[in-house]
């Protein structure tokens, strides 16, 4: 791949710059939140955390829970606060910032508050199934955790994305009428292409589709309306049209869903391995003071996780550029598009190999440009 055609080596050495500027704290904040929660729930520590947690609420069952839980969220944070205020001082100084210290810890406490709003009562569920069965709640519990993540995809864009960002339908006029003779064009029902004001936050660009059946939404940040050129705005709104024709969101929620389900069943194993329980100071997985062990298993699945997500999305997202150049017959206005996304969103365009496949959602944008010169050669 010859990113010398597309970009000057000062273009390509800004984006190698900030990837190196910031990765080490976005992994290290990563790794820094597994080895936490690896260490309260292989030790004894996490069961002191809860049973202590839990005593200054009365001691009860219910108090050992919810305060457990909430002791392991509000750890998890406080560790992963530097690592975030330093990968957004790091952004800020290459200008991707433009809200101050004020909003960004604003936003901070909403995330805060939302992830308690669905640990706790998942916690509480959870022991009132362990409770019942130590060693069978992971039946009941795996298709609980299947429903809930259809249900959050569903509600995502009614109860999440407005907690963040406001938004708008596109204001009529010459673009919103191609985008919507696009969609026809491909034979997509989609309402309406709706704007985020993205730019409270960032200079940086994006697209995404969300939500499904009556949720489902194509999304456009404002910063890509008002800086990226209308042909450019229509290449990455192609793009999201082939998420919705291979209905990648929903496609996604079924396999997220059944994923869920096994990895609850997993949890089951392992919460019933007599040297994990040992390691953890616990009896059994009906003893709340588990929820540490519990934790630190689903944060190691999760990291084991992570990259097999992250190849499927990578060939969701190949999937997607093709629909866009099959849609447009347009690859000039599609590498247009590709170079506009990295130099605005200051993109390392050709990636370490390694990190690419092990946390890349997107092909990098070196790969993207290649695939769609491919494509265009392969036209006649
Ligand atoms: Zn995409």
């Amino acid at each position: 791949m010859d990113s010398d055609r597309d970009f000057t080596p000062e273009q390509l050495a800004r984006g190698r710059a900030l990837r190196r500027a910031q990765v080490p704290w976005v992994l290290g904040g990563r790794a820094a939140g597994l080895a936490l929660s690896l260490l309260l729930g292989l030790t004894p520590a996490g069961a002191h955390l809860v049973g202590g947690a839990g005593r200054l609420f009365g001691g009860s069952w219910a108090a050992e829970v919810l305060a457990g839980a909430t002791a392991l969220v509000l750890l998890g944070q406080l560790l992963g606060l530097p690592f975030a205020a330093r990968v957004r001082s790091v952004r800020s100084g290459y200008g991707l910032v433009t809200q101050g210290w004020g909003g960004w810890a604003v936003d901070l406490l909403r995330g805060l508050a939302l992830t308690l709003a669905l640990a706790l009562p998942a916690a509480l569920g959870l022991y009132a199934l362990t409770g019942w069965s130590a060693d069978r709640w992971w039946l009941p519990a795996a298709g609980a955790a299947a429903l809930l993540t259809v249900a959050l995809s569903f509600l995502f864009p009614l109860v999440v994305e407005p907690l963040f960002n406001r938004f708008s339908p596109m204001p009529d006029g010459e673009l919103r009428s191609a985008l919507v003779a696009l969609a026809e064009r491909d034979g997509v029902p989609i309402r309406d292409v709706l704007v985020a004001d993205a730019s409270r936050r960032t200079t940086a660009l994006n697209a995404y589709v969300s939500g499904l059946g009556a949720t489902r939404r194509v999304v456009a940040y404002d910063t890509l309306i008002s800086t990226a050129e209308p042909r450019e705005v229509e290449l990455v709104v192609a793009h999201e049209l082939g998420h919705v024709k291979h209905r990648d969101v929903a496609v996604g929620t079924v396999l997220g869903a059944l994923g869920a389900a096994v990895a609850v069943g997993l949890l089951g194993l392992l919460m019933s391995l007599r040297p994990l329980l040992d390691a953890a100071g616990v009896p059994d997985a009906a003893d709340p003071r588990s929820l540490p062990l519990l934790a630190a298993c689903a944060a190691g699945l999760g990291a084991l996780a992570g990259p097999v997500q992250s190849a499927a999305s990578r060939r969701i997202e190949a999937r997607a550029d093709r629909h866009a150049l099959e849609l447009t017959g347009d690859p000039e206005q599609f590498i247009a598009m590709q170079r506009r996304l990295a130099l605005t969103n200051i993109a390392d365009v050709d990636p370490p190999r390694v990190l690419e496949l092990l946390f890349a959602s997107h092909p990098s944008t070196a790969r993207r440009i290649a695939a769609a010169r491919t494509w265009a050669a392969a036209r006649p």
